[in-house]
């Protein structure tokens, strides 16, 4: 089964003060502390292991990073940058986390899709809009369906 989390798990090590100091992988230089931190293969200051979007420190914020294209960064900005939000209930096409998502009850919309879907009118704030059947509908198509349903003679 493909993962499809890039995480990694972080070890904090004690440095043995008889062995040769490793260098840092973040900053290059030689790591002189009592304690370091090693993920990813290499070795790291405790402050130079730091997530690229919000700069925290990430031995200290649990014991996992994930990396995406060259950058490490913490769970909270991965899954912001890279994770996806789910399906848009109009094309059903997946939304990435970071884009801007409307949302009608348990829907996710992309903007571009959150529109009326029998006469394709666009949303304002504020507007009204209804889900009937999980289709979206303006207040008119909407209250047509009303009428139509309301006022069809009753074939038995
Ligand atoms: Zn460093
Ligand atoms: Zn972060
Ligand atoms: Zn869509
Ligand atoms: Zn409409």
């Amino acid at each position: 089964m493909q993962k499809r989390e890039q995480s990694f798990g972080i070890q904090m090590l004690t440095v043995q003060p008889d062995t040769k100091p490793k260098g840092c992988a973040g900053c290059n230089r030689k790591i002189k502390d009592r304690y370091l931190l090693k993920a990813l293969d290499k070795y790291w200051h405790e402050d130079c292991l730091k997530c690229a979007c919000c700069e925290c420190r990430l031995g200290e914020v649990g014991s996992t990073l994930y990396t995406k294209a060259n950058l490490i960064l913490c769970r909270r900005d991965y899954l912001r940058l890279f994770g996806v939000t789910g399906n848009c209930a109009a094309c059903s096409k997946l939304i990435p986390a970071f884009e801007m998502v409307m949302r009608a009850k348990e829907n996710v919309y992309h903007l571009d899709c959150f529109a009326c879907q029998l006469c394709n009118q666009r949303f304002c704030v504020g507007d009204k809009f209804f889900l009937k059947n999980n289709m979206i509908l303006c207040q008119t198509d909407y209250e047509e369906g009303l009428m139509k349903e309301g006022y069809s003679p009753q074939v038995r």
